[in-house]
């Protein structure tokens, strides 16, 4: 079940094989964008991580042997998406600013060299 219209929409096939990934953090981040953007609105994949999520941790919390206290598997899959949401943020985030960054560095250098070229001219 795909909402249908957008452009860069991904179709059921591949977010079906991108859940491995997302469970495991291999996704790259517009991977993972296009991926949280399908699951957010396409019911049978969200299903298909959510069974995916709660094996994967029904498995960790075997491993860890813990307590026995139940966990809410439903809320943890949703804060892990959060987590993903603000992770895709900080990466654009420290992007835009490595870019700003790079042209105000360009910016200064030029005016500095066209400074130090004018004050050559100016003494010879
Ligand atoms: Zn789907």
């Amino acid at each position: 079940m795909t909402r249908k219209g957008q452009i860069n929409e991904l179709d059921c096939r591949t977010a079906e094989s991108m859940v491995a990934r997302y469970i495991n953090h291999t996704l790259k981040t517009d991977e993972l964008e296009e991926f949280l953007d399908h699951i957010e609105h396409c019911s049978s994949c969200y299903d298909e991580l959510e069974t995916y999520f709660i094996v994967n941790k029904v498995t960790q919390q075997l491993d860890e042997q813990e307590d026995g206290s139940t966990l809410d598997f439903q809320s943890l899959l949703e804060q892990d998406i959060r987590k993903s949401r603000r992770y895709i943020h900080n990466r654009r985030c420290m992007q835009l600013a490595g870019g700003t960054l790079t042209i105000l560095l360009s910016g200064i250098l030029i005016i500095f060299l066209v400074f130090v070229i004018f004050e050559i001219k100016r003494f010879w």
